[in-house]
């Protein structure tokens, strides 16, 4: 099997050199690979909307920022960091132009090359880096000199060169002190959509709220129903990222690692992991990628309705309040 996982010693950055990387978007991901790519030596440029919010943030860090369609313009590569769901009307209006035979087109989530939102024209190198954390890990852990590992991906080598240069960004952005790991756009694409959906957002939000109700059902303080259910989560989560599910157990009480292995395949049953394979099912036939692109046609109604209905449950008036109290939780991101 050919090597598939890559560390700074197998990246060169100086395939970089005099090239100029431009950023499209500076939200989460955005700011994270512009401002590590520049401390790692690289030419960025930023392309944002002329009117927006981002622009002055990303000035007074030392970035250049141009218009979408003049960074696209400006780059030798070119990473798409706007919403998935935005990609595909952007690229028509402001990116494809700017996209010369020879450029590196980046993205750092298959969504919209599997699912063929955007068709890249035959001359040009495309590839993914996609980091597995949220951007302002991706920042925090180079600022501290640590990566977020990532994934890569080529889907189309032009010129070559794509690997190395693709292997280069995932460096220059801190991936290759943690792992950066060769898969394809559709692997990549439904394992991460998998993951978001059955367990780290879907799954894991409606298991706080499920145990939260039912505490709060049977009569109990919605306090304490928050600490148990919520606040200690990201302690065991914290455990599980150091250590594994087996050195969580070590930690915890005899009492909570024997109910822990006697009760959780009870609330992770059968009917669970049917809906799992059921969730996986309609990610790999394209349904839901169907149904999000069919939601934002249609103005995200639903979603805008979704998020309101969040807002207003127990658990985040209850929540709201307990953190006011605690200052520093906000502090640990
Ligand atoms: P984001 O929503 O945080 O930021 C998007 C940026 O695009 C912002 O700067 C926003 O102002 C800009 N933007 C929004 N709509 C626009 C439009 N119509 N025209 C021009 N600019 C527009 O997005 P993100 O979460 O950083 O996601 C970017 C990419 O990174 C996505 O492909 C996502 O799947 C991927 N990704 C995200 C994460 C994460 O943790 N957030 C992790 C891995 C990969
Ligand atoms: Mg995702
Ligand atoms: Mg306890």
């Amino acid at each position: 099997m050919p090597k598939d996982i890559f560390y700074d010693s197998d990246a060169d950055l100086s395939l970089l050199d005099g090239k100029t990387v431009a950023i499209l978007g500076y939200g989460s991901q955005g700011h994270a690979h512009a401002l590590n790519l520049k401390d790692s030596g690289v030419d960025v440029v930023v392309g944002l909307r002329p009117d927006s919010a981002s622009r002055a943030k990303a000035e007074e860090a030392g970035l250049e920022v141009l218009d979408i369609a003049e960074a696209a313009t400006r780059g030798d590569a070119v990473m798409i960091l706007l919403p998935d769901e935005k990609q595909a009307e952007v690229w028509q209006s402001d990116i494809a132009d700017g996209i010369a035979p020879g450029n590196l087109l980046l993205f750092a989530h298959g969504f919209a090359i599997h699912f063929e939102q955007i068709q890249p024209p035959a001359g040009v190198d495309v590839g993914m880096v996609a980091p597995k954390g949220p951007g302002h890990l991706v920042r925090r852990q180079y600022e501290e000199g640590n990566g977020v590992p990532c994934l890569m991906a080529v889907h189309q080598d032009a010129t070559g060169n794509a690997h190395g240069l693709v292997l280069a960004y995932a460096s220059g952005i801190g991936g290759g002190r943690a792992a950066v790991i060769e898969t394809t756009f559709k692997d990549e694409c439904e394992t991460d959509l998998f993951g978001e959906q059955a367990v780290l957002c879907g799954g894991a939000s409606e298991l706080v709220r499920a145990g939260f109700e039912t505490l709060v059902e049977a009569g109990y303080d919605p306090r304490l129903a928050y600490f148990e259910c919520l606040h200690e989560l990201k302690l065991i989560a914290d455990l599980m990222y150091e250590k594994g599910i087996q050195g969580m157990r070590y930690s915890i009480s005899n009492t909570a690692e024997y109910g822990d292995m006697t009760r959780g395949k009870r609330v992770i049953g059968e009917e669970s992991r049917a809906a799992m394979k059921e969730i996986l099912g309609e990610i790999q036939s394209g349904e839901f990628a169907r149904e999000w692109i069919a939601e934002n046609r249609a103005g995200g109604e639903n979603l805008s309705r979704m998020r309101e209905e969040g807002k207003g449950h127990q658990v985040e008036k209850v929540g709201k309040d307990l953190r006011d109290m605690m200052p520093w939780v906000d502090q640990e991101f």
